[in-house]
């Protein structure tokens, strides 16, 4: 295992992640080569009465590791895909871009993101919303088992008949209830995709968003969209974007509602693809690290007012990187583990990048927003640490605290989205 302290070649390096925002002074950085170190680390830690936090990427970073000790799981990749079975297992470490290419040689995908460099398993722990989920519903539903470190440095399989508390909680729970060092997850057969996006003037906000909302209240699961106010680079020129991702080839007939309220296209780029390309096509490249600040909030219903309050958040001279309304649903509405709001259908997201002026763009359509939304959150979008509660039904919530004091009762993994262990009654 490889350390670093304060001074040491190398600190700078590993103590940032993709999300700038911050400027972490870990006490001790632990570069982990093996499962071995992690569990080192989980002791160490312990012993030193350190607070642990775990990165693989960085990307989902929303409290620095000050005085801790991060332990960067960034080395531990590696991928077994069991075309038979239909499963990938991957190290801590591993990025979709990897299991993307991988699970395609077999006709294969995992339910990924929009970002192909988002670590694995942070993303699925916090439930992963992919754009095939729709679909085949969260990321965290299709988990089968997960090698686990506990807060006490035992080793043990969390899966539906070993330790099944434990492996409800983290089908969704985040980091809190103990160090995933394997991940085993179902795949699925995806051999082709319909995806793309198709740009249109600016001036269509307003109207698409608005036919958006209500084509779809019909949308088939097979079917996995977002409309978005983009900035696109190098010119940050501001579009309309209209975002798909469709198993099945009639994915421009089931659009056509949208396109039509859309008007020409200023560019289209739907078409049949394999499904890492699709990834790409879809998503675009993937942003090199920076510090954003993020907006998420849930909606049953979508009144005039909340679209009127995301034009004005993605109009040409704002500084928001992206606003994007995203309809959910489907197959997600079915799953029994603790991620997400399953019954709520819309989620309005805003990207910016962290600068007094998108401050007040971003906080001006919080509040704009605050009388419609349902209060709801996805962990993984959500940065707001003081928030993590609303990633969960009250239920929900309330059984991972449960668990949380059994696997859990000193709340040493904190770090993060923390869900601290229900009080002894
Ligand atoms: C550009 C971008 C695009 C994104 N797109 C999507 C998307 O489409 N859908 C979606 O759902 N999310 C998306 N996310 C959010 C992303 O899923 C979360 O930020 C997630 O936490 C990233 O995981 P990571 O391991 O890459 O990040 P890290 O910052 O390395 O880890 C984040 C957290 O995950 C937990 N964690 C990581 N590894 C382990 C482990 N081995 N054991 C226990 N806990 C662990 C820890 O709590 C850690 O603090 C996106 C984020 C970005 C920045």
């Amino acid at each position: 295992m490889l350390t670093y302290r304060p001074g040491d070649p190398g600190y700078d390096e590993h103590r940032l992640g993709w999300q700038r925002a911050f400027d972490p002074r870990p006490a001790l950085i632990a570069a982990a080569e093996t499962t071995d170190d992690v569990r080192t680390a989980v002791l160490t830690a312990r012993e030193r009465d350190l607070p642990l936090a775990v990165q693989a990427t960085g990307h989902g970073m929303i409290v620095p590791a000050d005085g801790a000790l991060l332990l960067k799981t960034t080395a531990l990749t590696g991928i077994e895909i069991d075309p038979r079975r239909r499963t990938a297992r991957v190290g801590p470490g591993t990025v979709w871009a990897d299991v993307n290419r991988a699970a395609a040689r077999f006709g294969l995908a995992g339910l990924a993101g929009r970002c192909s460099t988002v670590g694995v398993t942070g993303y699925t722990l916090g439930g992963g919303q992919s754009w095939l989920s729709r679909t085949f519903g969260f990321a965290a539903d299709s988990v089968v088992s997960a090698d686990v470190i506990t807060a006490d440095g035992d080793e043990l399989t969390a899966s539906e008949h070993e330790h099944p508390g434990l492996f409800w909680a983290l089908r969704g729970g985040g980091g809190n209830f103990g160090l995933v060092t394997s991940l085993e997850f179902r795949l699925y057969e995806v051999p082709r995709v319909f995806s793309g996006m198709s740009f249109h003037p600016i001036e269509r906000a307003f109207d698409v968003l608005d036919a958006y909302r209500k084509w779809a209240l019909d949308e088939p699961e097979a079917m996995n969209t977002a409309v978005l106010l983009l900035r696109l680079p190098p010119s940050g020129h501001r579009v309309l974007a209209i975002r798909a991702f469709h198993l099945g080839d009639d994915g421009r007939r089931i659009l056509a509602p949208l396109l039509e309220a859309a008007g020409p296209p200023l560019l289209d780029t739907f078409e049949m693809r394999s499904f890492p390309q699709a990834s790409d096509a879809t998503n675009g490249p993937d942003a090199p690290p920076m510090a954003v600040r993020q907006e998420i909030e849930m909606f049953h219903d979508l009144p005039d007012e909340a679209l009127h309050a995301i034009v004005e958040a993605g109009a040409p001279d704002s500084p928001s990187a992206f606003v994007e309304l995203r309809h959910w649903g489907g197959a997600m509405a079915h799953g029994d583990g603790p991620a997400g709001h399953r019954d709520v259908p819309f989620s309005v997201m805003a990207v910016a990048p962290g600068l007094p002026a998108a401050d007040i763009v971003l906080d001006r359509l919080v509040a704009r927003l605050d009388p419609y939304r349902s209060g709801g959150s996805f962990l993984t979008l959500l940065t707001d640490p003081a928030r993590t509660a609303t990633a969960f039904t009250p239920q929900n919530y309330a059984r991972l605290a449960a668990i949380k004091r059994v696997w859990d009762p000193t709340n040493f993994f904190h770090l993060g989205h923390n869900i601290p262990p229900e009080d002894p009654k």
